[in-house]
């Protein structure tokens, strides 16, 4: 199977689909990859690499059987695939129906990462979480460079420093990555989360569990399921009273396929104290606080709301890394003996799948 890297080309993403480790072993699994030039530069990944890998460098990555990208292709490159070619990548299934739409046109099956079941065999799949655990560490680094005061608790000639507080709200794979990396650099961390489950997992990175007093329900699947109004009220109150001691707040609550909730009112910062951080990593679906401006950083009386987007394009080299890793377990299941063998009856290929299922089964 030809499989096609392209270079990103969205605005500030400077992740690829494939590294040379993986481009590797897909040579050797038989299959012929060609990476686009520069693909991977701005990763830290030199075309020099992937050609020692045993990729082709081609000028246009988009004439394959099967196209690997991080982004969905704009309207123009989706106009470059093949009909019946393979297209991997975040989709966005449940946002951009135009795309999605212009794909099933062109006779494209299109395979969201996002959309692959989050089950036990699919884990090395599971892009979702790779790329989080990249925005969660990244989180507590930026909340630290923010904050103008130590996270550890320093004993020095000058005196005692007191170590820094933190909040992680909202305790996923973002969350908990987020939480033990503010551990790692010595703070003294709190986390929240509506699904009671994760209390433990809080308490097992050496945190401690921040009781509101809300409890939310849990989907089978292990997801929150969106709060009541009269249980989100509470939770705004409750936060407003704790979050005055928090020098650094990271939010990170989520609900899929749903604009994030809002956690934090513009009155809960005005309570802060100046110097604090809150930084908003669910500023891509809209921002667990009021204030947070998406894309940007900005200062209210004092208090610093980060809501850049997409951290994990901030580190690209271990995000590309390990999205390719997920993207090679998905090809495996994919073209198991090295060609396309799509098995509808595979609970996996049918979730991811978005477009032209039903062609494809035909
Ligand atoms: P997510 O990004 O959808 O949400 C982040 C967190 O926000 C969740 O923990 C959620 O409970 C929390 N949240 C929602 N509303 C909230 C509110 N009002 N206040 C505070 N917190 C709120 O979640 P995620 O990180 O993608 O994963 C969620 C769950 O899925 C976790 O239990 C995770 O372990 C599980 N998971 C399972 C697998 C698997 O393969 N079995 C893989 C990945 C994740």
């Amino acid at each position: 199977m030809r499989i096609g890297v392209p270079k990103e080309t969205a605005a500030g993403e400077r992740r690829v689909a494939l590294v040379p480790e993986v481009v590797a072993k897909l040579v050797e699994a038989g299959h012929e990859v060609a990476v686009e030039r520069g693909a991977g530069s701005a990763a830290s990944f030199e075309d020099s690499a992937y050609a020692d890998a045993g990729a082709t460098i081609v000028e246009s990555a988009w004439d394959a059987d099967a196209v690997v990208k991080v982004q969905k292709p704009t309207a123009e490159e989706a106009a470059k695939l093949r009909s019946g070619a393979v297209l991997i990548g975040f989709l966005q299934p449940l946002t951009d129906q135009e795309g999605i739409d212009q794909l099933a046109a062109r006779g494209v099956v299109g395979f969201a990462m996002e959309s692959i079941p989050r089950i036990t065999r699919a884990q090395s799949m599971d892009a979702l979480s790779s790329q989080a655990t990249v925005g969660g560490y990244k989180a507590a680094l930026i909340a630290a460079d923010r904050l103008p005061r130590f996270f550890p608790m320093l004993t020095t000639a000058a005196g005692t420093v007191q170590p820094a507080k933190v909040l992680v709200i909202g305790a996923g794979v973002a969350g908990l990555q987020a939480i033990a990396t503010a551990r790692r650099l010595g703070g003294v961390v709190f986390g929240f989360d509506v699904r009671s489950a994760v209390k433990e997992q809080i308490e097992s990175l050496g945190a401690r569990f921040l009781d509101l007093g809300v409890k939310g329900e849990e989907t089978a699947g292990g997801y929150a399921t969106e709060l009541t109004p009269e249980q989100q009220a509470q939770q705004q109150a409750e936060l407003e009273k704790r979050l005055p001691d928090f020098d650094a707040v990271i939010t990170t609550a989520a609900i899929p396929g749903r604009p994030a909730p809002k956690l934090i009112p513009a009155t809960a910062v005005d309570a802060m104290r100046p110097g604090s951080v809150i930084v908003d990593l669910a500023a891509e679906t809209g921002g667990n606080c009021e204030l947070t401006v998406p894309g940007e950083e900005i200062v209210h009386d004092g208090v610093t709301i980060v809501g850049r987007l997409n951290l994990p394009s901030e580190m690209p080299y271990h995000a590309s890394q390990l999205y390719a890793r997920n993207v090679q377990a998905l090809l495996a299941l994919l073209a198991p003996e090295g060609e396309l063998h799509l098995d509808f009856g595979d609970e996996i290929v049918t979730g991811a799948c978005v477009t032209r299922k039903e062609t494809a089964e035909g």
